[in-house]
């Protein structure tokens, strides 16, 4: 068997810095300089040389690299990737080693032949199965009503949360340990599990109440059960649905709250979540690409401009989306969420997102979920505009459109989005001003 070592010896050997540059770093643009390879630095920038910089350089056999700069100490393909995710040098095998596995789609059918990533570092299989226990255990413990719960179920109730989804995404109770402090706070957790394995890898814990303890000068929400691997995880995967992927869209966002909103509006209606969740991943893993691929639409939803700018350079095409800041605060999916309008604004970046000759299957999609009766009256808007546009209006029973209701929040988009909406909604402006 292989120990951690040997593991860790074949990784440096069989991958090259540049191909893992190109997979974690997808902005970066090197070009020759003599012998070596160099560009501006994946952190530090270019100094204002733009696409003369050279601080950062990749030696001439592809095994290491450096920054003149920021790290002039050389780095091998797995120091780079710590370096760069900023992880401890385990985890980075850990990402590398699923990276060497990919691609692989996401399956609910566990492969026996896959053995788990995580087998290269310290977490073990009863880790992880006690892991999985206590958070069947909590789950158990946030639906059965009890007077402990109390809190956590208001609290998602609060948020718009219905209690399909807390069972679609296995949310529990427990209390956490509040980081640097000696505090226990009540909280909603969640598994994050391995997309390949299916196996949990680790819990997350967001605090029901504001703790006091800060941390980089920002208040404390988020910790995980010691232990936990959370690197190259996102939240959601347990629910991606790879045999009917090329029909659906695929929207991938940030934190746990709102892909669980946009899975709770357009999931009957044909749109799947992946979500970097409270983590600072700031790139999608290579197993999520690969698994963009198989959709006909992809939406991101980042608002982080950088961020948003380096995994749209991962995706071969994307619809991306951003939060308005108003002075009320950010309208997040979340919020939209709250105000009924968040499917129509999905379905609508997913129809800029989708090919033209697709756009039908879309409609069948509001349809049949319309008939379910799972449509938000954002969605209903947008199957009757896109009944219209297709020529099936006959198909569309009108007279049945919800339209009105809350005030329309407003989301900002991008000029090709807003560009877009607007010839969809040309016909009737009566209840659209959430869509930008
Ligand atoms: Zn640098």
């Amino acid at each position: 068997m292989n120990t951690v070592a040997d593991t860790a010896k074949t990784l440096r050997e069989s991958i090259r810095v540049p191909d893992a540059l190109r997979r974690f770093a997808p902005h970066v643009r090197l070009y020759k300089n003599g012998v070596e390879r160099c560009g501006a630095c994946p952190k530090c920038g270019d100094g204002g040389k733009g696409e003369s910089s050279d601080r950062f350089y990749i030696t001439v056999d592809g095994k290491a690299c450096a920054c003149r700069k920021c790290h002039t100490q050389r780095m091998d393909v797995a120091g780079m990737v710590a370096w760069l995710l900023d992880v401890p040098m385990h985890e980075a095998l850990d990402v590398l080693n699923g990276h060497t596995q990919a691609p692989s789609v996401v399956t609910h059918n566990v492969h026996s032949e896959v053995s788990p990533v995580t087998d290269t570092d310290s977490q073990t299989s009863d880790w992880r199965a006690l892991a999985a226990q206590r958070s069947q255990q909590a789950h158990e413990r946030l639906l059965g009503d009890t007077e402990t719960a109390a809190s956590a179920r208001a609290y998602l109730t609060a948020r718009g949360l219905t209690q399909d989804t807390w069972r679609a995404f296995t949310l529990g109770y427990e209390r956490a340990k509040v980081p640097q402090s000696t505090v226990w706070s009540p909280a909603i957790c969640w598994p994050v599990t391995h997309e390949m394995t299916g196996e949990t890898v680790g819990m997350r814990y967001r605090f029901l109440e504001t703790q006091h303890v800060q941390i980089n000068g920002k208040e404390v929400r988020y910790t995980s059960l010691h232990g936990s691997r959370t690197s190259g995880r996102l939240f959601g995967t347990k629910l991606l649905c790879d045999t009917v992927a090329r029909y659906k869209c695929l929207v991938i966002t940030e934190g746990e709250f709102n892909a669980m909103s946009v899975w709770q509006a357009c999931n009957v209606a044909g749109v799947d979540v992946l979500s970097f969740g409270s983590e600072s991943q700031r790139i999608l893993p290579a197993w999520a690409v690969q698994v963009a691929s198989h959709y006909s639409a992809v939406v991101t939803w980042l608002d982080d401009a950088d961020k948003a700018r380096q995994v749209s350079a991962q995706l071969s095409q994307a619809a991306t989306l951003r939060s308005l800041v108003s002075e009320d605060g950010k309208e997040d999916a979340n919020v939209l969420l709250l105000a009924g309008t968040l499917g129509g604004l999905v379905q609508t970046a997913r129809l800029h997102a989708v090919q033209t000759e697709q756009r039908a299957s879309v409609l069948w999609d509001l349809w049949d979920a319309w008939r379910a009766g799972e449509l938000d009256a954002g969605q209903v808007q947008v199957g009757k505009q896109l009944a219209h546009a297709l020529g099936k209006c006959d198909t569309w029973p009108l007279t049945r459109v919800v339209v009105g209701g809350s005030p329309p929040p407003t989301v900002q988009c991008d000029a090709t989005i807003t560009r877009h909406l607007r010839e969809w909604v040309s016909t009737d402006t009566s209840n659209v001003s959430y869509l930008c």
